[in-house]
């Protein structure tokens, strides 16, 4: 009976170095480079960033999501899980080792659909860490429904012209390439009428309007941009897959993505717990410390309890991807885990703020950016709302209606089903109760 939840030593040797270097090594970045993990690496921060990079694929952990055949340890989801867990605990962890969204789920797209020469193009140059990538497919009046996507693109003799508005396109002005969803047939349905087009972020007619910032940001010098496609000419070969297959192509990207920012949610939930216990035993009140009050006792509890069994959830759920190699075959999971991740990261990030006290508010603690994160956990990549109606559907399939006027578990019934069943042995008529 193969039922198992331990970690081979060997790996586990891995993930304990990891865990010692991002401590030590990785962490102190996020203080002198916040928020700067997306931008190209300048003389200074390379000679920084480099050799830590060079440690992690000595260490055989470079890009561990990716198969041998590019140049990753083929690890696969459940051992990557473990990975990002660690990794989650810091900003510039996952671009260290060369794991970061988003341009995990578009190398992985690439990856699969790609042709030889947009892998020689777009694909090594991400692999090895050099450039960063955009995956540009929400609009200003539309996110979370994609068939009322409206920007286009048009063949033109040899060419296509993409013409339209897009938006929260995460890394743009960084990125070295877009991969931009747009309407190539109106005339048949939009789940086989859009295609995706890979397009260097160069290219004439790529206008970023705004640099949309998060909450907490300066106006205008966020990450994710509005953008303003006017007649961009892209060559036929732009064409990532074939034409129409831009849904099927986005369910590869976004399945993917929604897991690994799950399995980095347990990283960050977990250093709030990691705080919240900390502060309980350091500071008194009322004549006992923190932790020997019943409330704050509660939120521990509850706090350990909500990340033990999402963890588990989402190690199942990598396990299950592993096993089946088929996104959609875990479709329904994915969304669970997509749901549960704002509340758990929201809920403990909220307890330990609290336990903090005043400081537990200021800007000299993380706490608000986690409650933030929390927030956008519940958008990207698709709202809460939706991926709860997927799941309520998937778990739908596997009922039926009852045909009669009474459900199946009506005691009525049942008692009257029993009596008929063992009438030889009772003493009493059947339903004659
Ligand atoms: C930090 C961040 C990064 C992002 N990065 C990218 C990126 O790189 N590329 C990209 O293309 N997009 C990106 N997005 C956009 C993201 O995918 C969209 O925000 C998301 O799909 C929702 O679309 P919307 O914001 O237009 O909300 P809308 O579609 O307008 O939905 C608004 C709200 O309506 C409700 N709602 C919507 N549909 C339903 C429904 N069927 N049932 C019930 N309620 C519903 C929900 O409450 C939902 O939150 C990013 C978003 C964030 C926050």
């Amino acid at each position: 009976m193969a039922w198992d939840f331990e970690t081979d030593p060997e790996y586990q040797a891995k993930l304990d170095w990891t865990d010692q270097f991002v401590r030590e090594e990785v962490e102190p970045l996020d203080h002198v480079f916040p928020h700067q993990q997306f931008e190209p690496l300048d003389d200074a921060r390379r000679k920084i960033i480099d050799p830590l990079k060079d440690e992690v694929r000595r260490q055989d952990m470079w890009a561990t999501h990716l198969g041998p055949e590019l140049g990753g340890q083929g690890f696969g989801q459940l051992k990557l899980a473990l990975l990002n867990e660690i990794l989650g605990r810091s900003l510039w962890a996952s671009i260290v080792f060369g794991c970061q969204a988003p341009d995990t789920g578009n190398a992985e797209i690439i990856a699969h659909y790609g042709t030889p020469a947009q892998k020689d193009r777009y694909l090594q140059p991400l692999l090895d860490g050099e450039c960063f990538s955009c995956y540009s497919m929400t609009e200003p009046h539309a996110g979370a429904d994609p068939t009322l996507f409206k920007t286009h693109a048009v063949k033109d003799g040899d060419e296509w012209v993409i013409n339209g508005w897009k938006y929260f396109s995460s890394n743009a002005k960084t990125a070295s390439f877009l991969i931009v969803m747009a309407v190539t047939n109106p005339d048949v349905s939009p789940y086989t009428g859009m295609s995706m087009f890979l397009v260097p972020t160069d290219t004439p007619g790529v206008n970023i309007v705004r640099n949309v910032g998060l909450w907490g940001e300066e106006l205008n010098q966020g990450s994710h941009a509005l953008i303003h496609y006017e007649d961009v000419r892209v060559p036929e070969d732009a064409l990532l897959g074939g034409e129409g297959q831009a849904f099927v192509i986005a369910q590869t990207r976004l399945g993917g993505g929604r897991i690994h920012h799950a399995m980095r949610t347990i990283g960050m939930a977990q250093k709030a717990l990691d705080m919240m216990c900390e502060r309980a035993l350091s500071r008194e009140t009322q004549g006992s410390l923190l932790a020997d009050k019943q409330f704050v006792q509660g939120y521990i509890a509850d706090s350990y309890a909500q990340l033990i069994q999402f963890r588990l959830f989402v190690l199942y759920t990598a396990w299950e991807i592993d096993k089946y190699n088929d996104y959609k075959r875990v479709r329904k999971d994915i969304a669970v885990a997509k749901v549960v991740m704002p509340t758990v990261l929201h809920d403990i990030a909220w307890r330990a703020m609290q336990v903090h006290g005043a400081l537990g508010t200021t800007n000299e603690m993380p706490f608000f950016g986690m409650i933030h994160g929390a927030g956008v956990m519940g958008l990207a990549d698709g709202p809460t709302e939706v991926h709860k109606v997927t799941v309520a559907r998937q778990v739908l399939r596997d009922y039926r209606g009852t045909e009669g006027m009474w459900p199946t578990e009506w005691i009525p019934g049942k008692q009257d089903a029993a009596r008929e069943k063992f009438a030889q042995y009772l003493e009493l008529e059947v339903g004659n109760l």
